[in-house]
């Protein structure tokens, strides 16, 4: 994507764009299109099944990001098959990395795991596996696991983390810290395992400085991919009833556009970014009611970034230089 026409010169990413998108280094990487195939490979997560309480996360409905083709009753493989079929048809996408998505996906012993994963990868087109969980579903054994996986094939562990903010992570009831992200993080660190995780910007409580922040913490900690998306209000939550009980400001569309590119402009340039934003399905979601596609959400964050002719790490490489930063 080439964002330099829309006013000002190019970014210093690949094709001129002003931020490090994952989609582009995955086609680098492989030479062709790459699409990431959901599955539900049937686990749950122990903020679930009350190892560590019950509800969940308070903003939590898998079924707000599951596609129709990750059905949890089909074996993996069929799921493969008909993701994949479904992402050449409607993408073009030539290989595949099949995304172990909902709930906890390393939350089983590894005698479970690895026939799971292993089914996945049987697909001829498909390159490698990403696995969403939390830090406190892995352990030495798993990742070894996983370490040597990646002597051949993609592997990349996605670790839930929201926000850096303890007093945040209490309130939306994740029942782990900043702390023990971090330590997840450096015990998966050097292994050859793309590290990602996934951050919300617009918690009510949170300062734009808050916010901010977060950028500036996860720069430093050897992250290679990173989802950030705004806070947005699914039905079945338990964010939609305090909402309803108690109604709380949302973000709006152009604050939250702002945001996001200040968000980046502190990012660590070798950060590569898989997600800018977060669209729920119409029919679940509660709020914010933003009525703007994923193209034009898109477009108008790219258009942003080339109106103020910034873009991603450019505060992060400044305060490194030891410039005066805004
Ligand atoms: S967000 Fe993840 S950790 Fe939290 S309840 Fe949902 S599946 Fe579990």
């Amino acid at each position: 994507m080439n964002t330099g026409s829309q006013g000002g010169p190019p970014g210093p990413f690949s094709g001129g764009s002003r931020y490090n998108a994952y989609g582009t280094y995955l086609k680098e990487k492989f030479g062709c299109r790459v699409s990431k195939v959901a599955v539900d490979a049937g686990f749950t997560c122990p903020n679930r099944d009350g190892s560590l309480g019950f509800g969940g996360c308070t903003y939590c409905n898998n079924d707000a990001f599951r596609p129709s083709t990750a059905r949890r009753l089909d074996p993996v493989p069929l799921q493969v098959e008909a993701g994949i079929r479904y992402l050449r048809r409607r993408f073009r996408a030539e290989k595949f990395i099949v995304y172990f998505q909902p709930f906890s996906n390393t939350y089983a012993p590894l005698e479970r795991l690895i026939p799971l994963y292993e089914a996945a990868l049987q697909h001829p087109d498909v390159v490698g596996i990403a696995v969403g969980t939390r830090p406190d579903c892995v352990d030495e054994g798993k990742i070894a696991w996983f370490e040597a996986l990646a002597r051949d094939r993609f592997v990349a562990l996605e670790y839930g983390l929201e926000s850096i903010h303890d007093q945040t992570l209490i309130r939306i009831r994740r029942g782990h810290d900043y702390q023990s992200w971090k330590e997840a993080v450096g015990w998966t660190r050097g292994r050859g395992i793309h590290i990602g995780a996934h951050l919300i910007l617009g918690f009510p409580w949170e300062s734009r400085q808050e916010m901010l922040a977060m950028a500036d913490a996860v720069s430093g900690t050897g992250l290679d991919f990173l989802k950030v998306h705004h806070l947005h209000i699914v039905r079945g939550t338990e964010l939609a009833r305090q909402y309803r009980d108690e109604p709380f400001p949302l973000l709006e569309y152009e604050e939250y556009l702002d945001i996001a590119v200040e968000f980046l402009e502190r990012l660590n340039p070798e950060i590569r970014v898989e997600r800018l934003f977060g669209l729920a399905p119409a029919e679940l979601l509660i709020g914010p009611l933003w009525g703007r596609s994923k193209a034009e959400i898109q477009r108008d964050l790219e258009g942003r970034l080339a109106a103020r002719r910034t873009w991603q790490g450019r505060i992060f490489i400044a305060s490194r230089r030891g410039n005066a930063v805004p």
